[in-house]
């Protein structure tokens, strides 16, 4: 090894460089990475819609000695709760022996929503053969990449008398899928000429669902009424129960290691559960943490946050007005001093579209968890924009915690933009920042990221809440 020039130190010392951490990671470490990510695959799987993934986490924090806790229960110090809030969004708590008036709580905000294509409340009609459902596009996705791929229908359904059924096709390896049907080249001359935007409307995402006519000459609309006796021998259901029902169609894919060294994971909704995951493993890895942490997971990030189980509802300074309460606290002054990282995800530097991005200030793949002081759009617009103070102790606990991660924003000035749950918290008087895992092909149907990524978000919740 050859000596350092000064000049080489001084480099070394006063300028910023991001760090690819599988080419700084041992063997050893390499392996943790990949070994965390069995785990996510699998939660991944388990729940691809917001109730499933709210139902695979309560599995998760259950099986560690977490119990169910619902607004006005009473609580107390050493406490691990969770509040399944209406099946669609969930906080895990533990409540810690530190003074949360002088402390604060300490959160992580995910969402467990993504975009994908939810039934119109009167799908179902046949046509030339074939059967169909109207969906009813959700979050921010590129419409032409829904067709000729496997989908899969998820969701539930209230029927007259009120009883809740789950339905899940398509996940099973001898489930039939779903689909929806694309031009042929040969006539597709004209539909090429169509910017990618307009291409595939709304209103062609239509799922084809049969071909088989019901056997009564009598009848009308023959195959819709085969796919309706099916659904009532399968479910009990009437086609007026679609009108009380969340059905959506996501991607039938499993998630897939990618590549030939198996360093990235592709997958349906990474975009928000690979900061869910981390969320919640960090919490019950860190459960004799002496601080009061809280796990959000969210729903209807991808559509504004809206509603009670989106962040713009009070249930998150409900549950710490509670917790406040019960502790003998003033609920003001926890919230001024607690801290929240809004945990999502971020976009990923991609050279195949480098015209994008400016290169200095975006996430870099396996570089690390990225924070993102700001987001928005058009000069900043809708961002808390988090203080340096909160990025600087952000910063600090990092580096104690050899955690390698990154600063990153969303693409160039004026070439769009995005926001994440982190302006409704602040909004409540708490110091929130950006920091989750950089995605490629964020919000398609299959997504990507590092598993290095994720590991590195893990430790830095871990090094946040232990
Ligand atoms: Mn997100
Ligand atoms: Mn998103």
């Amino acid at each position: 090894m050859s000596e350092k020039t000064i000049g080489q130190e001084m480099l070394d010392k006063l300028s910023y460089k991001r760090r690819n951490i599988y080419e700084e990671a041992t063997p050893e470490k390499i392996k943790a990475i990949y070994d965390y990510s069995e785990g996510y695959k699998k939660f991944l799987d388990d729940g691809k819609t917001e109730r499933e993934a709210t139902e695979a986490a309560i599995a998760l924090v259950e099986a560690k000695g977490f119990t169910e806790y619902k607004l006005g229960d009473k609580i107390s110090v050493g406490d691990k709760r969770y509040l399944n809030h209406h099946g669609r969004s969930l906080i895990a708590f533990k409540v810690g022996e530190k003074d949360i008036e002088r402390e604060g709580i300490k959160i992580l905000a995910s969402h467990v929503d993504s975009p994908r294509l939810d039934l119109k409340q009167v799908p179902m009609y046949e046509d030339s053969g074939m059967g169909f459902l109207k969906t009813h596009y959700y979050g921010g996705v590129k419409k032409y990449q829904w067709t000729a791929i496997p989908l899969a229908l998820h969701g539930v359904m209230v029927k007259a008398d009120g009883e809740v059924v789950n339905v899940c096709i398509g996940e099973d390896d001898n489930d039939p899928i779903f689909y929806i049907n694309d031009l042929l080249p040969h006539l597709g001359a004209k539909q090429a000429q169509e910017p990618l935007g307009t291409a595939i409307s709304g209103e062609t995402l239509n799922i084809l669902i049969g071909g088989l006519p019901y056997d009564d000459k009598e009848v009308s609309d023959k195959i819709k009424l085969t796919a309706l006796s099916i659904l009532n021998e399968k479910y009990g259901v009437t086609e007026e129960d679609f009108i009380s029902a969340e059905l959506s169609l996501v991607p039938a894919f499993k998630a897939r290691d990618i590549g030939f060294d198996r360093a990235l994971i592709a997958a349906y909704g990474h975009d928000d559960r690979v900061c869910s995951y981390p969320a919640i493993t960090a919490l019950l890895d860190n459960a004799d943490t002496k601080d009061t942490v809280m796990v959000v997971l969210a729903d209807k990030e991808e559509v504004g946050s809206m509603g009670i189980s989106g962040m713009q509802s009070a249930f998150l300074v409900d549950l710490i007005a509670e917790i406040s309460k019960a502790l003998g606290k003033n609920e003001a002054v926890v919230r001024n001093n607690s801290k929240c990282l809004s945990a999502d995800v971020t976009a990923c530097y991609d050279p195949n579209f480098a015209d994008v991005y400016e290169k200095r200030n975006s996430a870099m793949i396996s570089c690390g968890t990225t924070m993102s002081k700001y987001t928005g759009a058009r000069g900043k617009s809708g961002t808390s924009d988090a203080s340096a103070e909160l990025v600087g102790y952000f910063r600090k606990i990092f580096a104690e915690n050899d955690v390698i991660w990154q600063t990153g924003e969303l693409g160039k000035i004026d070439m769009g933009g995005g926001g994440t749950v982190a302006m409704y918290i602040a909004n409540q008087n708490i110091p929130t920042v950006d920091l989750g895992v950089p995605v490629i092909s964020m919000h398609a149907p299959y997504e990507v990221v590092s598993k290095a990524d994720v590991y590195s978000t893990y430790e830095a919740f871990c090094a946040f809440v232990k």
